[in-house]
């Protein structure tokens, strides 16, 4: 059976050491962040990931959700108590702000817990997950009324949000949508229609459920224009904020799917619902890309849970399992054959999935403390510097975490063999879980095209100006200090395939957009490995300076960072050349088929 080990370790060293939370003290929240908080508040998180959520993973996955003829959801057994000790916990609350019972702590310390918590159980954290998203979207569009209604019960996991987007004809192309609002003569709607695969559109967890759903009210305008946010509870609150009447919303039925089996995934049937607009009319999307956003950078760190759990489990096995004989000569004599981690290939395996997943870790770490300085800065300036990072980033942490966690759930198949193909060993359900990581919250390739198509241009190209900025500097300044030249270097080179590819897409998409589509998904790829690579050379110059005050003495962890960093610029970095190589050959030998041919 698949354990897990919550990274407490690394993520004390990223937060700590890398980027120093410590010292932004001028944040609210920050204060409160002593490095024996920090470390206490790991490691209980990582308790009740551990040993809690782990062994529900299984019995998620064996047993999915169950759906009873009045439309109610039980949940996999154990469900239950477990989210009650999530609730006991206050994990749903830390980041909030304490005016609606949240904890106030900064954002990037939940961040954190999101690792654990995917990488223990993806499908339970859904539950809970989810309604963060939701939250976030009130907090920031919410009516003084609904934030009052909502947020203190939904902040103290009583209460389980959704995002209601999808629906049979339409995913992507929101544009689409035909759900209903009738607006009302005591200013609620009525809302109508039918919505597919809602994650945890209804269970047994919480006392109520809380739909963000976009409808058109009557008489908008066709298109994304017209297009507005409600929201709909399952229960309607009465005014002292008890639980009111039955609302007309109800599971059909739940999709039965590929993996995430302990999650709900729930066709939602909103029959004249009563349903109260969030935001302004023909406003939702805007609204609701509060959720989406959120939504997006916790599925990229979903990747590096997934990605994390499936590592720790193929590097257990290699160690464990006797096959072959080295090829550089027999290295356990007394055993009948030498474990597998003995042999190159499987090394290659294992050190692709450490590489990535440690600097996709750092990444998150890093953009979660832009949000921070985006939502809580006093300063304006700052807030829109760390905005523009946001929006920039927040496609390539979906794209590129999401890719790496199939990617290592793979390579741990791989490792433990057949026997990572029979279920009763637990790692094809990582394969399973993973893969629709990259499926939904927008696609990968949307998210691609987010990037290329928006954010690049995005304020005149302020965002990736400033990025540009800032790894050419450090990485320019790092290359003249002794010792940094074998890291930054390759990096400097792949930044300097980034440019070319930025260039050549600003300069051919113009007169041709599938130009711009055509290279779009590489453009992410090489996006990211360059922020992963400048993560890399940021966390071998601490551990570097770590390892030379430890004097003789060394430090697995650390002397592993400068390792582990090796092996990403020069196996995984001159990828980057490949993938200017196909930008630049444009859109031709992908377009020139006609529809018919395929
Ligand atoms: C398990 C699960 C849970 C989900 N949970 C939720 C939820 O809670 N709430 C919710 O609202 N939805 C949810 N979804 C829906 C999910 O967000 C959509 O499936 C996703 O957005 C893609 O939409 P689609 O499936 O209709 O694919 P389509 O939009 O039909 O896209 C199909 C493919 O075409 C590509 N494509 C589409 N348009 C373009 C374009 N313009 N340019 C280039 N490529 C394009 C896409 O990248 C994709 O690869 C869930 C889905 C699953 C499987």
């Amino acid at each position: 059976m698949p354990s897990y080990k919550a990274p407490v370790e690394d993520y004390l060293f990223l937060l700590n050491d890398v980027f120093q939370v410590g010292a932004h003290v001028d944040l609210p929240g920050y204060s409160d962040l002593s490095p024996q908080i920090l470390e206490a508040t790991l490691t209980e998180a990582a308790k009740l990931c551990e040993q809690v959520l782990t062994p529900l993973n299984r019995v998620g996955d064996m047993e999915g959700c169950t759906r009873h003829d009045d439309g109610s959801v039980t949940t996999p057994k154990g469900f239950k108590e477990a989210y009650q000790q999530f609730c006991d916990g206050g994990w749903g609350s830390i980041s909030f702000p304490s005016e609606f019972g949240g904890q106030g702590l900064p954002a990037v310390l939940s961040g954190v817990v999101t690792e654990f918590l995917a990488g223990s159980n993806l499908a339970f954290w859904m539950y809970p997950g989810l309604t963060q998203g939701a939250v976030a979207a009130l907090l920031d569009h919410g009516s003084p009324e609904q934030k009052a209604t909502y947020l203190p019960n939904m902040i103290a996991s009583k209460w389980t949000g959704t995002m209601n987007l999808t629906e049979a004809h339409c995913g992507t192309d929101l544009g689409m949508l035909r759900t209903k609002a009738k607006p009302q003569p005591d200013g609620t709607h009525r809302i109508t229609g039918t919505k597919i695969f809602i994650s945890a559109g209804e269970h047994d967890l919480a006392e109520n459920i809380v739909h963000l759903v976009l409808a058109r009210i009557e008489g908008a305008p066709a298109g994304v224009k017209g297009i507005s946010l409600f929201v709909v509870p399952k229960f309607l609150p009465k005014a002292d904020g008890t639980l009111g009447a039955r609302n007309s919303v109800s599971c059909g039925s739940i999709e039965h799917k590929m993996g995430i089996h302990g999650n709900c995934t729930c066709v939602m049937n909103f029959d004249n619902a009563t349903g109260w607009l969030v935001g302004g009319e023909n406003r939702g999307l805007n609204a609701m890309f509060t959720m989406m956003n959120h939504s997006r950078l916790g599925v990229g760190t979903h990747g590096v849970g997934l990605s994390d759990v499936a590592y720790q489990n193929a590097a257990a096995y290699a160690k464990d399992r006797l096959q072959g004989r080295s090829m550089s000569g027999v290295k356990f004599p007394d055993k009948p054959a030498d474990p597998l981690i003995v042999h190159p290939d499987v090394r290659r395996m294992l050190m692709i999935m450490r590489a990535t997943t440690e600097a996709a870790r750092a990444l998150v770490v890093w953009t979660g403390l832009r949000y921070d300085i985006a939502t809580r800065a006093a300063d304006a300036k700052a807030r829109d510097q760390a905005e523009d990072h946001m929006g920039l980033m927040t496609p390539v942490i979906k794209g590129v975490c999401t890719d790496i966690g199939l990617v290592s759930t793979v390579l741990a198949q791989q490792i433990w063999g057949g026997h990572g193909y029979i279920a009763e060993n637990g790692i094809e359900q990582f394969v399973r879980d993973a893969r629709v990581n990259e499926i939904y919250e927008g696609s990968n390739g949307i998210q691609a095209l987010d990037l290329v198509g928006r954010k690049l241009g995005m304020n005149g190209g302020r965002a990736v100006q400033a990025f540009f900025s800032e790894v050419d500097a450090y990485l320019k300044a790092q290359a003249q200090v002794e010792g940094m030249a074998a890291y930054v270097n390759p990096v400097l080179e792949s930044f300097r395939h980034l440019q070319l590819a930025t260039q050549w897409i600003a300069k051919n998409a113009a007169s041709n957009r599938d130009h711009a589509g055509a290279g779009s998904y590489d453009y992410m790829n090489l996006f990211g490995l360059v922020a992963l690579g400048y993560m890399w050379c940021r966390m071998v110059e601490v551990a570097r300076a770590k390892l030379a005050k430890l004097g003789t003495a060394s430090d697995r962890h650390l002397s592993a960072k400068l390792v582990t960093a090796r092996f990403f610029v020069e196996r995984l970095l001159p990828e980057t050349s490949a993938q200017l190589g196909r930008i630049k050959s444009g859109a031709d030998s992908m377009m020139s088929l006609p529809a018919e041919a395929f």
